[in-house]
């Protein structure tokens, strides 16, 4: 007998219908003998719902109110899923987050969860109940709702499997695991059996959107075995099936399946790239330059600077598109007269393509085979940027999709075909 945390997602809960599927397949759990806690999210498109009801009144509405309204999509998916697991026969309890309580810090709608207590919930599980606790929200010091951010119930999750040391965290969704890449762009990327959790926190960090990059921050702080698994197959498939099947993200690096030394290519068009122009080249540019954005609170990833001619260089780096505009205007305003700068330009048509894999610590040459593959299919390469276990380029969005599908081929990511 083993306590789990069930997670499901918006698909997942997307009619009462799917929900009472939900509950079938939580009842096989239990009939197996298991403890269980489920976390569901809201049904899909309720939380846009709401937050567009709100948007309809005030171009700003206020976030704490934001979070009152938004919260309740998944307090309905509880409520819901708690009647399902009756009609089952089960005992059932659901909880909102400030019930149980999970505790998070004030800021309304990317909170952060700072403890849960697990007592009301351990008590119940002793009397046999399952517990069906919100996902995304939580209370503040105040006694406030507050939200952890759109995808939040992946973070809400793991921290209560965290919490309650769980034997497994399983999130089940409207995708059967983690893919060597988006297979909407590579139709034979291959599901991976298992992934690091360290390649798993770069792939969500570059922008692979299976979980909320928190989630997967969260279980590696407190290490939370982790799986991703399709919510779609039958209820009723073999528990063992079931159990193994999808993605495991462990932290065993040794006992991985698949040695492979990358494994998986990840994307991002959410980036722009932004270059000062003709900078003096004197000891305390780069501070001038990106202390000024990291002050307008602008978040800065990929950085480099030219060698300089005459005493002037160029300083590119990028930052999330979103922010483009704003950091154009901050740096023409601040930066460019107090330097003596040349000029901004900046280009937002530019995408992010990284290969990661924990065998790259050990492997050379890794790099070198990317950069060829890019080269033979013609593609520029605008900047480069590596830690230990990726390396990312910078290209004009036009090749991302052609620089996806080369690299997934050059490094062998295919599904064996035959
Ligand atoms: N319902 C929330 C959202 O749509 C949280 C979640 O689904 O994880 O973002
Ligand atoms: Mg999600």
């Amino acid at each position: 007998m083993a306590l789990i945390v069930h997670k499901y997602g918006g698909t997942s809960m997307g009619s009462t219908e799917r929900i009472r599927n939900v509950a079938k397949r939580v009842a096989k759990w239990v009939r197996a003998g298991h403890q269980l806690v489920v976390v569901p999210s809201a049904m899909s498109g309720d939380t846009n719902r709401l937050l567009g009801l709100a948007k309809e009144i005030s171009e700003r509405p206020s976030p704490r109110e934001l979070d009152m309204i938004a919260s309740t999509g998944e307090q309905v998916s509880v409520g819901l899923l708690s009647i399902a697991l009756q009609a089952e026969g089960l005992e059932a309890v659901s909880y909102a987050g400030w019930q149980v309580p999970v505790k998070t810090d004030s800021s309304f709608t990317k909170a952060r969860i700072e403890s849960i207590d697990d007592a009301r919930v351990r008590a119940d599980l002793a009397a046999g109940k399952v517990v069906v606790v919100t996902g995304f929200q939580g209370v503040d010091p105040e006694g406030h709702i507050t939200t952890l951010g759109r995808g939040g119930s992946d973070t809400s999750a793991v921290a209560i499997a965290a919490a309650m040391k769980a034997a497994e965290c399983l999130i089940y969704t409207d995708v059967d695991g983690v893919y060597t890449t988006d297979p909407r762009v590579v139709p034979d990327a291959r599901r991976l059996k298992s992934i690091s959790f360290e390649e798993m926190l770069e792939m969500a960090s570059l922008g692979s959107k299976v979980l909320q990059i928190r989630s997967v921050e969260f279980a590696g702080k407190y290490r939370v075995p982790l799986r991703v698994l399709s919510s779609f197959t039958p209820w009723d498939i073999p528990l063992d099936e079931e159990a193994s099947s999808g993605t495991l993200i462990s932290f065993e690096e040794d006992e991985k399946m698949e040695q492979a030394v990358v494994s998986g290519i990840a994307f991002t068009r959410d980036e722009a790239k932004i270059t000062v122009v003709g900078v003096p080249d004197t000891p305390g540019i780069a501070y001038q330059i990106l202390g000024k954005v990291a002050e307008a609170n602008i978040d800065i990833d990929v950085i480099i600077q030219n060698v300089s001619h005459d005493g002037k260089t160029d300083f590119s780096f990028t930052v999330n598109r979103n922010d483009y505009a704003r950091t154009l205007e901050l740096l023409e305003a601040k930066v460019v007269p107090a330097l003596g700068a040349q000029k901004v330009v900046g280009d937002p048509k530019i995408c992010k393509v990284s290969i990661v894999g924990i065998g790259m610590r050990s492997h050379s040459g890794i790099a070198s085979t990317m950069f060829r593959c890019l080269a033979e299919e013609n593609i520029n390469i605008q900047m480069i940027t590596t830690s230990e276990i990726k390396t990312s380029v910078v290209l004009d969005e036009k090749y991302m999709e052609l620089a996806v599908r080369a690299l997934h081929k050059a490094f062998g990511l295919e599904e064996p075909r035959g």
